[in-house]
């Protein structure tokens, strides 16, 4: 019996208005196995209500009481990390391992949020005039709002709200309608970490619970993470309504493998890049570039790794690779294969024959890989967020960086070589929000800030980290006079120091 899901608002689980719902999937079986209310604006309005109201107490915690709260949450987590790993595989369809190394990913956040007082010290300037004291110190916003993808249902949360909690907000997070039970699982456990209730609330749904969220006039901030499209329509919507916003979207990663670069390193990192996580990752890489001739070695040791991938359920140790989240979704992969086909590039791996025995109603794929893809072709131009790595050739380094520089999105890059002076100009060149150097996922740590450039990402900050910190919290910065040395006077001209 599939099992009926619910909210999260002021520290208690909310059942649905009996209003529209959906159906989650196991995506290894193909069976529906739950069932996620969508909240309707109202309900919506109740958790931002529920936010409002404890903002002001949580925002007058010490920083060093939220903080404790934030370490024993990251004793939670860690305790439940197998539990909630196969809650994701459950619903996502990746593998256990990968399912718990991207815990870990977010569990680091917590740990940089554990040092929030640290993080919010602030400034502190003495006589900037004569017996003129000056400081700066960063406050929180109020109530954020959060909205997350598919592909990560612990770890993009957690890019945002311990940042955004630890810094003194109240949150809302409007998980991905494709597998929500994390978000509710975290909501559990912040509440048994001593959050107080309506600090941390979660309200499922589809676009008419975004709308609403980004309607409300008690949402001072808003973060996203998700498809292109959508990341800039929350982007103007929300900034049109004088909210914060921080919307990152789709991403086409490109990997230059020079004709120098130690070629077994750079095929393996390759397939683990393309294929893990059935490619559903904003930093999967999607496009190998062949400099020179890098490309017949590459694909000598690509191609046969491409037929050897262990595609299987999530929950078997030995899978590589599991299925994709929905039919819809394996429809779309499937399409741009027939389409890259068309296009005439050249399929050397196709996955699309895949049949698994016991899971005939599973989402699953094979690895595909496309030879001879051209900067004209859509399979080049759009994300495909499947297992699907299009190889192309560049004659030379500076085609190679025309390629990833001309490309619409701007997340990640990576190039794999032995020359310093070709890695250097690639780091400094590339258009690019993250970059790697013989590192074929370059995903930035808790405390450094995520983010892409150019469609990759709207708005002018990274998650988490630095950038996390600035988003979540307004600037103030005060002078400060005594009247008890000289006399204030009545000043007409700017004031100067003298
Ligand atoms: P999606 O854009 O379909 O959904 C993201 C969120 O937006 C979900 O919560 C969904 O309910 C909501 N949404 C969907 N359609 C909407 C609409 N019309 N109006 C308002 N809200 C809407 O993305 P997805 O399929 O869940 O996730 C995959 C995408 O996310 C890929 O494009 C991937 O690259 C991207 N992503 C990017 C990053 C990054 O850091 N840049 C990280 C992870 C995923």
């Amino acid at each position: 019996m599939p099992t009926t899901l619910h909210h999260y608002v002021n520290g208690d689980r909310v059942v649905g208005r009996g209003g529209r719902a959906g159906d989650i999937y196991n995506p290894a079986t193909g069976e529906v196995t739950g069932r996620v209310p969508f909240a309707s604006s109202a309900e919506v309005d109740g958790a931002v209500q529920a936010a409002k109201g404890a903002f002001a107490a949580w925002a007058d915690t010490a920083p060093l009481v939220r903080a404790r709260v934030m370490f024993r949450f990251r004793e939670l987590l860690q305790r439940h990390t197998d539990e909630i790993a196969r809650i994701i595989t459950a619903e996502h369809g990746k593998t256990i391992a990968d399912a718990k190394g991207s815990i870990t990913r977010g569990l680091e956040v917590v740990e940089f949020a554990c040092g929030i007082p640290q993080l919010l010290k602030g400034e502190y300037s003495e006589n900037v005039g004569a017996g003129i004291d000056s400081w700066s110190v960063r406050q929180p916003l109020g109530v954020c709002a959060g909205i997350t993808p598919f592909n990560f249902p612990a770890m993009v949360p957690l890019w945002m709200f311990p940042v955004a909690i630890a810094c003194g907000n109240a949150f809302v997070l409007k998980p991905s309608e494709r597998d929500p039970s994390t978000a509710l699982r975290m909501a559990d456990l912040l509440t048994e970490a001593g959050l107080p209730d309506g600090v941390f609330n979660v309200v499922n749904g589809d676009k008419e619970a975004v709308d609403a969220l980004l309607a409300h006039p008690d949402v001072a901030a808003v973060s996203f993470v998700g498809s292109t499209a959508i990341a800039e329509y929350v982007y103007r919507t929300a900034a049109a309504g004088g909210k914060r916003v921080q919307a990152l979207g789709g991403a086409k990663n490109h990997m230059v493998v020079m004709p120098d670069a130690d070629m077994d390193q750079a095929a393996e990192a390759l397939i683990g890049a393309a294929y893990g996580s059935a490619g559903e990752r904003c930093m999967a890489v999607s496009v190998a570039v062949a400099v020179g001739n890098a490309a017949a070695p590459l694909l000598e040791r690509l191609e046969p790794r491409v037929r050897a991938l262990k595609v299987g359920p999530g929950t078997d140790s030995d899978s590589e690779m599991g299925p994709l989240v929905t039919r819809q979704h394996l429809e779309r992969v499937r399409g741009y294969i027939d389409l890259g086909i068309k296009e005439g590039a050249t399929l050397l791996v196709d996955g699309r024959g895949l049949k698994l025995q016991g899971y005939e109603n599973g989402f699953f794929i094979g690895g595909s890989l496309f030879d001879h893809v051209r900067p004209t072709m859509k399979i080049y131009q759009d994300e495909i967020f499947g297992p699907v790595l299009a190889v192309m050739r560049a004659n030379s380094f500076d085609e190679a960086l025309g390629l990833t520089n001309d490309h619409p999105y701007g997340n990640g890059a990576a190039i794999f070589t032995r020359d310093g002076d070709a890695a250097r100009t690639f780091v400094n060149r590339a258009k690019i929000g993250m970059v790697g150097v013989n590192v074929p996922i370059p995903v930035p740590m808790a405390f450094h800030s995520f983010g892409g450039w150019k469609r990759s990402l709207f708005g002018d900050h990274a998650v988490h980290g630095p950038e996390g910190v600035r988003f979540y919290t307004h600037l103030k910065t005060t002078t400060a006079r005594w009247p008890t040395g000289i006399r204030a006077q009545a000043e007409f001209s700017m004031p100067t120091m003298r």
